[in-house]
């Protein structure tokens, strides 16, 4: 069986941007056993129109991303209702979903996103206006999704894969999903092709997580491969399954029975905004503190005048009186604090990316480690402490030491 892919977008003719659609939908196709025996780039300007006859007239599966939007020269719709012979016509739960998303900014030209061949079926698009759609025109399955990979991404793992595997009768490959945190995925791809390069490897770029799909040779040969990435980046850093940090330590809470709270320093609040942002975290989240200033963590946490003094803001000493000066005021189980440097204007004579995660917890030696994060960036080091204490938080709960643990992470 043989597939098309026909990406549109006259950026894309003119070498303005880079094709990113083809590449991915293709490598996954293949994944699944299908030949994908031609990608095409072409522009806005309806040259579409002659290429999808005669794709249509040799291939199983035609997929073609972009010129789905409200514009007047975004045609794929018509051209594909043509093709097929079944006229456009308004799906009332693509309209119902527009208005709810656009309200007041739903214009006319907006109505058109709602069009699609009659008897075709609607594919959701969770991060745009302009949903997707499927269905046939004689025996040749056709899909059109929307131009912009970050919509079309998860369109094509959450519906359209599953789709093509369906419609087209393929065997499940074997392929196992693993979820990498912290690493960055240039990293990951080096170290995975060094460990074994005939494996077949691939990686997607999430939220707080790179998924890591593995297929190809045996079970037992898959396993090894992992095991011996996980030797490399060290304990809690693949987790098995599609999951992220957030959601491991929101388990490990829950069967714990147990509360939290947090001291936050360098990372400004965005450990806990992303606790407090999942639902029913009051259950587990009892508070937290944000002290970026010395004189705050002496009021507010109770850490002595004396520790700054000595050892600064950025130590392990006063991670831990922050970890343990928040556990108190705020009567948790278990708390975490992040303090250090995340820009170079944050002057504490450590190099920026020094960051030292305390945790505290009723009936434990309190602890902390010392974490040296490759810096691209304010944002990026937030981030990644953000997710390296949610990581050690759920293994400290669970009877582990984060210092030994921290201490033989690589590639941070
Ligand atoms: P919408 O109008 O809702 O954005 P669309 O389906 O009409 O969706 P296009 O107008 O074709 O999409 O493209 C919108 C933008 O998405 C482009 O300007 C480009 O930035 C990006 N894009 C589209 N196709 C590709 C592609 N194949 N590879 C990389 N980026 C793409």
């Amino acid at each position: 069986m043989k597939a098309s892919l026909i990406m549109i977008g006259t950026e894309l003719t003119r070498g303005i941007i880079q094709d990113k659609n083809g590449p991915m939908i293709s490598r996954e196709l293949t994944h699944l056993g299908v030949h994908v025996s031609q990608l095409e780039i072409l522009p806005d300007d309806g040259t579409i129109e002659a290429v999808l006859s005669l794709e249509i007239s040799r291939s199983g599966l035609v997929i073609i991303t972009g010129g789905l939007g409200p514009t007047t020269d975004d045609m794929t719709r018509r051209v594909i209702a043509d093709a097929s012979g079944h006229p456009l016509r308004r799906n009332e739960e693509c309209w119902e979903h527009l208005l709810s998303d656009l309200g007041d900014r739903a214009y006319g030209a907006n109505e058109k996103q709602a069009l699609i061949p009659e008897g075709f079926s609607v594919i959701p698009n969770k991060n745009g206006t302009a949903p997707g759609f499927y269905g046939y025109a004689g025996d040749c399955l056709i899909i059109s999704l929307p131009g912009p990979p970050r919509e079309l991404e998860p369109m094509l793992y959450d519906t359209v894969l599953p789709l093509v595997r369906n419609k087209l009768d393929l065997p499940d490959a074997e392929r196992d999903e693993y979820s990498s945190f912290i690493t960055a995925e240039a990293k990951l791809e080096e170290l995975y092709e060094s460990i074994d390069p005939e494996l077949d490897w691939g990686t997607r770029f999430q939220d707080f997580r790179i998924s890591l799909y593995v297929s190809g040779k045996s079970r037992k040969e898959r396993d090894a491969a992992i095991a011996k990435l996980r030797g490399m980046l060290g304990e809690g850093r693949i987790a098995d399954g599609d999951t992220d940090p957030l959601s491991i330590l929101i388990d490990t809470l829950k069967s714990h029975n147990a509360t939290i709270s947090v001291a936050e320093s360098c990372s400004g609040g965005l450990a806990s905004e992303l606790l407090t942002d999942r639902p029913g975290s009051s259950v587990f989240m009892v508070g937290s503190v944000t002290s970026y200033a010395a004189s705050a963590k002496e009021k507010v946490l109770n850490v002595p005048h004396h520790v700054i003094e000595e050892y600064g803001t950025v130590s392990h000493e006063c991670a831990r009186y922050m970890a343990d000066g928040v556990r108190d005021i705020m009567g948790s189980d278990y708390s975490f604090s992040i303090t250090g440097v995340a820009g170079p204007d944050e002057d504490e004579g450590k190099p920026v990316g020094t960051v030292y995660i305390g945790f505290s917890g009723k009936d434990l030696e309190t602890k902390s480690v010392r974490l040296s994060f490759t810096s691209w960036g304010r944002s990026s080091i937030r981030r990644r402490s953000s997710v390296a204490a949610f990581i050690l938080l759920s293994l400290y709960i669970n009877g582990k030491d984060p210092e030994e643990i921290a201490s033989a992470w690589a590639y941070i």
